[in-house]
């Protein structure tokens, strides 16, 4: 359907709410849509430091069923809605816009049953990570991607973001998990594809479409999700290396020796290790002072063969000096330690002021030839400024932080070295509304008129996440939305 009503001033849009009200009326529960003070000031934003603006209603939907609805009314009426699953996002994509309608997928977060002869779970968009991880657990499964924001981040939000995290070089992103969704398209119209299957080449694969799409083509409402058998055996280690050379090598050498086991390879720049340890107010596990840090995880099925393999590869790399100390884990306490240590260089970062993100991949051949350039040239901007690296060095994804008062020139002289070192601009964070303007150092004028393209036709009225990843021409108004 086409949108009958253009924009004018508040009267208009207070119009368009009462009528979305009207519509909504004994179509939902008297739960599912809250508005004025009830809408408390956390609908506003995500993870990062911008604020939003006060949603004009929220709506929360129970089902599927009831989210077609809402949708078909917004789309109805003309009525921008912006998504949101934990509001843990890093890219601004859930911060409410002036004269948007929040959408809400908190009550919708039924999980389950795990089909353990397929080896898949059906969840509900608005279901914790963590709760269909620690599902999939008890029945003997893993669920392949892991993310410091497990506890609040929804499956909705990692299908739409595409989420990483720390098990990538094993498992692959959240779109290798993804057998298949169901989604509400603006209008209200349902695509389901949950069967399941591992094999459909029926035509186009429309649920991939939506992976990383970040809530602008359509709403994901359940996924099916690809679980793993759980790893019969476990262990990690936390290592002090004398540079990044020798963590590249490193890693390296583990994936040749251990193949498939090796499931994660995280580093850590002292910096961030030391204000890490500093978050948990623990003694430092390993002395400060090294080259860099790197916590290493394996997890196999081979209980007599897999834990010594890793501890030889790892023996083997001390020996060579690749590895100047180490901490393997014991049980399973000594591996939690290890990874919250991880988790608390997370922490740490959001204790800090005055500091710029950047959630950046470079391929690893280039990645110290990067590290040199993006340093030299943000010190000729500010030669004051600090740097804070960490991230998942198995996908070569760095989450590059600079404390500096260099504003404006710093973003560009991030992003144009990682352009010119043929990485991209956002690993795994999301485009949102934050970076948009840096998506053409990335993408062709084809590829940005393939997407808009791709947009107009999922979502013609432009109602969902309007201004997210990119701006669209309007083609009323001659601006852009
Ligand atoms: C401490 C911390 C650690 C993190 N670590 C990682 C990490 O290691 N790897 C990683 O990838 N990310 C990480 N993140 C970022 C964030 O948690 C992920 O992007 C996550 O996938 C967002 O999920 P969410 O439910 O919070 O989404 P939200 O923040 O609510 O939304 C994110 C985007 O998805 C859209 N969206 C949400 N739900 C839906 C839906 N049902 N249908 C369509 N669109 C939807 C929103 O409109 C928005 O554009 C971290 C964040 C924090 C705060």
């Amino acid at each position: 359907m086409s949108c009958s009503l253009v924009f004018t001033g508040p009267r208009a849009m207070h119009d368009r709410v009462e009528a979305l009200l009207q519509r909504l009326s004994g179509r939902v529960d008297s739960n599912a849509v809250l508005r004025d003070a009830d809408i408390g000031p956390g609908y506003r934003r995500d993870a990062t430091d911008g604020e939003g603006a006060p949603p004009l209603l929220l709506m929360r939907p129970r089902d599927t069923a009831q989210l077609a609805d809402m949708l078909s009314a917004c789309n109805a009426l003309g009525l921008p809605v912006v998504i949101q699953g934990g509001r843990t996002g890093l890219s601004g994509g859930a911060r409410s816009l002036p004269g948007e309608v929040a959408l809400s997928m908190e009550r919708m977060n039924a999980v389950g049953p795990v089909d353990a002869l397929a080896g898949h779970v059906i969840a509900e968009a608005g279901a914790p990570l963590e709760t269909v991880q620690q599902i999939a657990n008890a029945a003997g499964f893993l669920l392949g991607v892991d993310i410091g924001s497990r506890g609040t981040a929804t499956i909705g939000g990692n299908v739409a973001c595409n989420a990483g995290g720390i098990r990538v070089l094993r498992y692959g992103m959240f779109r290798a998990q993804v057998l298949g969704l169901e989604v509400a398209l603006a209008d209200g119209a349902v695509l389901s594809s949950l069967r399941g299957l591992a094999k459909d080449n029926s035509g186009y694969d429309l649920s991939q479409v939506f992976v990383g799409s970040e809530g602008t083509l359509g709403v994901v409402a359940r996924a099916c999700l690809k679980l793993h058998p759980a790893p019969r055996v476990e262990m990690n280690a936390l290592v002090a290396l004398p540079s990044l050379d020798a963590a590249l090598a490193l890693l390296s050498r583990l994936r040749a020796r251990l193949g498939l086991i090796l499931s994660a390879f995280e580093i850590v720049f002292p910096p961030v290790y030391e204000g890490a340890v500093g978050v948990s107010a623990s003694r430092a596990p390993l002395a400060n002072g090294a080259g860099c840090y790197a916590i290493i995880e394996m997890q196999g099925q081979d209980e007599a063969h897999d834990g010594a393999a890793f501890e030889a590869a790892l023996m083997q790399a001390m020996e060579e000096g690749l590895v100047d100390d180490a901490i393997l884990s014991r049980s399973i306490a000594d591996m939690q330690a290890i990874w919250k240590l991880r988790d608390d260089c997370s922490e740490f970062i959001f204790t800090m002021d005055k500091v710029a993100g950047f959630d950046i991949s470079v391929p690893l051949a280039g990645m110290q030839t990067f590290l040199d350039a993006a340093t030299a040239r943000i010190r000729s901007l500010d030669p004051d400024a600090r740097f804070y690296v960490f991230g998942h060095l198995g996908d070569g994804n760095l989450h590059y932080l600079v404390q500096s008062d260099a504003g404006a020139p710093l973003a560009r002289a991030v992003y144009e070295e990682v352009a010119s070192a043929g990485g991209s601009i956002s690993a795994e964070h999301g485009i949102g509304l934050d970076k948009k303007n840096w998506l053409p150092l990335m993408r062709t004028e084809m590829e940005m008129d393939a997407m808009r393209r791709l947009k107009r036709a999922f979502d013609p009225n432009l109602i969902l996440n309007r201004g997210r990843i990119f701006d669209m021409p309007d083609l009323r108004a001659g601006g852009n939305r």
